[in-house]
């Protein structure tokens, strides 16, 4: 039996696309690592330190910024993002496969970095929304966020989507068991490539 290094799947698209939960549940499954990220922002409700992000100060996340412990990070909606090299590099050479959730400047850093083993691991997707009014009707109903929010988050969103053609693979979400299947078939065909076998 052969064996391969991992496989990072960097996974963009705009809040209310449904990406967090896709990459959650690829997780949640075992099927791969989920890479947490760290943020500057505030805890959601419900949100674990360490589990959903390791929530920092700014002046922690510059600590580790001037470190060089990032493999990309950003600022999104007013607040630092960032990946630790540590939550992907040495998993990638363990044959582990992650996945990552980040944005549209955080998968731009990713694709033009010049580390050979992460350009080998790259496998790169961009989840739309279905149309514009879902779009909104998904950033409304979260529950969590405030108006204010919400019409950040859609501006956003909609300048984000332009993006899609820079990456590799695009899915236009359906229904959450919809997307996961698709989610899922792509992995298990990036899982035969024979560039990243190693036996
Ligand atoms: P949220 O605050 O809603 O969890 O995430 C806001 C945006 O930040 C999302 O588009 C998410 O994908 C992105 N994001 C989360 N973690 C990272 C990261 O480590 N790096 C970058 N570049 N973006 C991230």
């Amino acid at each position: 039996m052969s064996a391969r290094t991992g496989i990072l799947l960097v996974v963009s698209g705009p809040s209310g696309s449904g990406k967090t939960t896709l990459c959650r549940r690829l997780a949640n499954d075992q099927l791969a690592r989920y890479s947490i990220s760290c943020t500057t922002r505030s805890p959601r409700p419900g949100e674990i330190d360490g589990e959903h992000y390791h929530f920092l100060s700014t002046a922690e996340f510059e600590a580790k910024l001037q470190a060089g412990e990032f493999l990309e990070h950003a600022t999104v909606h007013g607040n630092f993002y960032g990946t630790l090299k540590s939550e992907v590099t040495r998993f990638l050479t363990d044959g582990v496969d992650v996945v990552m959730d980040i944005d549209i400047q955080g998968a731009a850093q990713i694709r033009d970095c010049d580390d050979e083993e992460i350009k080998r691991a790259v496998v790169d997707l961009f989840v739309m929304p279905p149309s514009r009014e879902e779009l909104l009707a998904r950033l409304s109903g979260r529950g969590t966020d405030s108006q204010e929010t919400i019409d950040l988050r859609m501006e956003n969103a909609l300048e984000e989507v332009a993006s899609w053609p820079k990456y590799t693979y695009r899915l236009l979400s359906a229904t959450p068991d919809e997307d996961y299947a698709r989610f899922t078939a792509l992995l298990s065909a990036e899982r035969m490539k024979v560039n990243r076998m190693v036996d």
